[in-house]
């Protein structure tokens, strides 16, 4: 009865430190995340956990009590049918992981933000998680308000009544806030029923270009592998659209830094798609939505560590340009997110900033400022379209702080 099982829609897991955001991956991926290859398991879960969940439902019940991760119904006998697949982009809640937070959210379709019913709301990454989404434009939301198992009735209405205030005015504002515990496994029937509903499969055209987003990479042989036994470099990401198959041909930008004559130079990387795996199986076609691994023809060496986080695959000759320097639009907050921290300040020339662009984070130098529009010249180019959304962080006590986003001009 298995349908289609390869994830189509990502969504993300994000809010502060602590409050459940893996618990409740692990409550609703259950024994999928088993089945993933052990590449998988070793790669994709370290920085950017990553997890799929299929979600189903009891033929005979009524919605929401119908909904499931499980494969039989409560009666053990009936088979419950298959609704979709979804993947969790699992994001770090500790603010020193804002980048890979903010890199993730590149490929989220749409996120749920968990808050811990036991302390205040908010809580200083359940702000600027929620500010992240906003600014990148993720506005298909799903409050779980988690841990109830540990208050009692009075201090979750407060805690729901403090969540409800601080969803006010926001891209959450009209959120369903749903109250759970990830570690006891309760009211997941209704978590799934409000994701379903929010958080759609998006549309996408079934005959673009495939381009994906790599948030991984990795070197999967094991140390001591011989040279003929060597497996290609594996890539981790997310297809935005289009599709890719085994044996496609595929170019990646930036690509490598090379030497030409003296002069380094960024140079695309080409290969062939040798393996595709999604939604814990070998896959002939992949399709867009979810995180995918693939592996390549690329020496293991240009992939190790994460070396091509944040480029862009797809066939020769369809992706967008590479820059390393461009000039954005610039909207900045009002204000600094997080307590006592104040008004943003104007971008000036000659400050570094640290700009996120789809999975890529790069480090850049503003040569030039005036007026709503900012130049920077980038450590690391990015290959990114005109009009792509621009995370941007400035240093501020030691540490990178969300200040405004931009978009690219040409
Ligand atoms: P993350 O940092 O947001 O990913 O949080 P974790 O999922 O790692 O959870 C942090 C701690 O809270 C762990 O010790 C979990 O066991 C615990 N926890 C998570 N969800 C619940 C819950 O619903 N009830 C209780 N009592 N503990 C929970
Ligand atoms: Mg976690």
């Amino acid at each position: 009865m298995t349908t289609n099982t390869q994830p189509e829609v990502n969504i993300g897991l994000v809010g502060h430190v602590d409050h459940g955001k893996t618990t409740l991956v692990q409550a609703l991926s259950g024994e999928w995340t088993d089945q993933h290859s052990e590449e998988m398991k070793r790669g994709i879960s370290i920085r950017l956990g990553y997890a799929d969940a299929t979600f189903r439902q009891c033929p005979e019940g009524e919605v929401p009590d119908a909904y499931t991760v499980e494969e039989t119904c409560g009666d053990h006998d009936t088979e419950t049918d298959v609704l979709r697949t979804v993947s969790f982009v699992d994001a770090p809640g500790h603010e020193t992981l804002m980048a890979t937070m903010l890199s993730g959210a590149a490929i989220m379709d749409g996120a749920v933000l968990v808050v811990s019913a036991n302390e205040d709301v908010p809580q200083a990454q359940t702000e600027e998680h929620l500010m992240a989404l906003d600014i990148i434009g993720i506005d298909n939301i799903v409050v779980a308000q988690n841990k109830i198992d540990l208050v009692d009735a009075e201090q979750a209405r407060e805690s729901y009544e403090q969540i409800q205030e601080f969803v006010e005015g926001t891209v959450a504002e009209d959120a369903p806030i749903v109250p759970i515990s990830a570690g006891q496994g309760v009211n997941m029937d209704l978590l799934i029923d409000a994701v379903e509903r929010e958080i759609p499969t998006p549309d996408r055209d079934p005959d673009a270009d495939a381009e994906m987003l790599v948030a991984r990479s990795f070197d999967i042989n094991r140390p001591g592998t011989t040279w003929d036994s060597l497996l290609g470099g594996v890539l981790g990401g997310s297809l935005v659209e289009g599709e890719l198959e085994a044996d496609d041909d595929i170019e990646l930008r930036p690509g490598r830094e090379v030497d030409e004559g003296g002069q380094s130079e960024w140079q695309p990387v080409e290969t062939t798609v040798r393996s595709l795996q999604a939604g814990g199986d070998t896959v002939e076609t992949a399709t867009p939505g979810g995180l995918l691994g693939v592996g390549t023809g690329l020496d293991p060496s240009i992939t190790k560590g994460d070396a091509l986080a944040g480029q862009v695959a797809g066939p020769p000759g369809t992706l967008p340009p590479t820059h390393e320097q461009f000039t954005m639009d610039v909207d900045l907050l009002d204000r600094i997110v997080g307590e006592n921290a104040g008004e943003v300040e104007e971008i000036s020339t000659g400050e570094p900033l640290m700009m996120t662009i789809g999975t890529a984070t790069t480090v850049g130098s503003v040569t030039s400022a005036r007026g709503g529009e900012a130049e920077v010249a980038l450590q690391r180019p990015v290959c990114a379209r005109e009009g792509a959304k621009i995370a941007i962080n400035r240093r501020l006590g030691g540490r990178w702080r969300l200040i405004g986003i931009g978009t690219l001009r040409e």
